[in-house]
């Protein structure tokens, strides 16, 4: 391994990851850290931590000199950077490459190109891949008025910035065009900088699904399956599932190879995925867009094929070829992840950090906690509130659910208040049990429930 020591420019349970990942292979680790993070798990995991600034991420995880003059002050020569954050921009990737530090992800070239979802669909076009019909930029409401006359209502306005669900508008007709384009632009300005919008037909009936991609220097492009994140709210993931069970067999090895061919086409190198939008109805998939990172989600990948992904990322980062060819990825059983945030379902979703009283995780085969929590752990109140990721496998799709329920009803955790109430309740329903949902089922339950999401949210479904 050409690595020695890797810069950890990210917080809570990926960070952890990435020390783990690290230390499994040899590898020495920092751990950046604001001044809110000062006494985590992750600073005691790593070989060694460093301030990176305030708690306020824009101050902290945020600020790329600070982040670079850490990694070079304590002798990096790699630097992860977990996904969210600064994990997708591309200045980061340059200002490693231009100060002799690998960054363990694709090269800026490649961030720039997939980060702007106009761009990656023109690409994906080119490369032959369906994409959704769409429109390239609408500059005002005129323009997006033309275009959604072409697609036809109802329309979804995007942001080609976008990420995490946000600044994203269903219009179901012409009169809500001009409200909703209005927004969408503010809320993008906002969250990404950039107002740059553009318009895609609206599928109703979906699912959302994705392919894990690993791409080496030596020109090898792998997939290891897909999975379906459906179950969602306000458009970002809250259970994910590997293998996709509900897709037609014969378009499973269509979509695998879309996103081979993407990957390929653009000489991807590293962890990435490539989503799809599944219409249940046409059985038709469409390109939606490239995370190119590690995902939130990536365990359940590893729980049925037996591969380390972050591993393998920091193997590529160091120049090795992958680890398995196309053929020898086996993929057994199926694979469920539940996010558990610090949050308040019955009261839509409000955040609740504070003090962890109690943390009792539930344990067992096929079962898998990613955490940075604990007994005694205060949640700061000022980042993403991801507590933790319980993965559970199966030999089958029923079994993982069976596990799942059980998980869930034995993780205790006390203090403040989490989704685990939500998501017990979400496992125990029939159609999830079946297996029969679209990306709008979630919130549909959650609207017909005692988990009442408040006003503004029910109106927007
Ligand atoms: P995944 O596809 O891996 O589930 P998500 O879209 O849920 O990814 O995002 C992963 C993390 O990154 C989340 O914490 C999310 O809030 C954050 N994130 C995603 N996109 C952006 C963005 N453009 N700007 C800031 N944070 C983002
Ligand atoms: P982000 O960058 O925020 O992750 P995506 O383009 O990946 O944005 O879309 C996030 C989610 O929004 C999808 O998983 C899906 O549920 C929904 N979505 C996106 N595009 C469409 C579409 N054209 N029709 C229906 N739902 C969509
Ligand atoms: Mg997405």
């Amino acid at each position: 391994m050409s690595i020695y020591r890797v810069f950890v420019a990210n917080r809570g349970e990926i960070a952890l990851r990435v020390i783990r990942a690290c230390r499994a292979l040899g590898i020495e680790t920092v751990a950046a850290v604001s001044a809110a993070d000062r006494d985590s798990l992750v600073a005691r995991a790593a070989d060694r931590s460093i301030c990176v600034g305030p708690p306020r991420s824009t101050d902290s995880y945020l600020k790329i000199e600070a982040i670079i003059s850490a990694a070079l002050g304590t002798v990096c020569d790699a630097l992860h950077p977990g996904y969210g954050f600064l994990a997708e921009r591309p200045e980061l990737a340059e200002a490693c490459e231009k100060n002799g530090i690998k960054f363990i992800g694709p090269d800026a070239e490649s961030i720039r190109r997939m980060g702007n979802k106009i761009w990656a669909r023109t690409l994906a076009k080119e490369f032959g891949i369906p994409v959704v019909s769409g429109s390239e930029k609408v500059r005002n409401f005129r323009e997006a008025t033309a275009e959604a006359g072409k697609i036809g209502f109802p329309v979804l306005i995007k942001a080609a910035a976008g990420g995490g669900g946000r600044g994203m508008k269903i219009v179901a007709s012409a009169g809500q065009l001009q409200g909703a384009f209005e927004m969408a632009s503010a809320e993008a300005r906002a969250a990404f900088g950039d107002p740059t919008l553009y318009l895609e037909r609206y599928i109703a009936n979906a699912r959302h699904i994705e392919v894990q991609i690993l791409g080496d220097r030596h020109g090898n492009v792998i997939h290891v399956g897909e999975r379906d994140c459906s179950l969602q709210r306000r458009h970002q993931k809250v259970i994910e599932e590997a293998p996709a069970a509900a897709l037609p067999l014969k378009l499973r090895e269509e979509i695998q190879n879309a996103a081979v061919t993407i990957a390929k086409k653009i000489g991807y190198e590293n962890a990435g995925t490539i989503e799809f939008i599944l219409d249940q109805d046409a059985e038709r998939f469409y390109f939606l867009e490239m995370n190119t990172r590690i995902q939130v989600e990536h365990p359940v990948t590893e729980a049925i094929s037996g591969m380390d992904l972050v591993q393998e990322q920091l193997r590529i980062a160091g120049g090795e070829p992958l680890s398995r060819s196309q053929s020898e990825v086996k993929l057994s059983g199926h694979a469920i992840e539940c996010r558990i945030t610090a949050e308040s379902a019955a009261h839509g979703f409000r955040p609740c950090p504070g003090l962890i009283t109690d943390w009792q995780p539930p344990d067992g085969a096929g079962i898998r906690v990613d955490t940075h929590c604990y007994a005694g752990y205060r949640v700061p109140p000022f980042y993403d509130s991801l507590l933790a990721k319980l993965i559970v496998r199966g030999e089958n799709r029923i079994e993982a659910v069976g596990k799942m329920q059980d998980a869930l009803e034995e993780f205790v955790v006390s203090g403040i208040e989490t989704t685990i109430p939500f998501l017990r309740f979400i496992a125990q329903r029939l159609e999830y049990v079946k297996g029969e949902v679209n990306t709008r089922w979630l919130e549909s339950v959650l609207a017909a429930s005692s988990f009442q999401p408040a006003a503004a949210e029910s109106a927007a479904i």
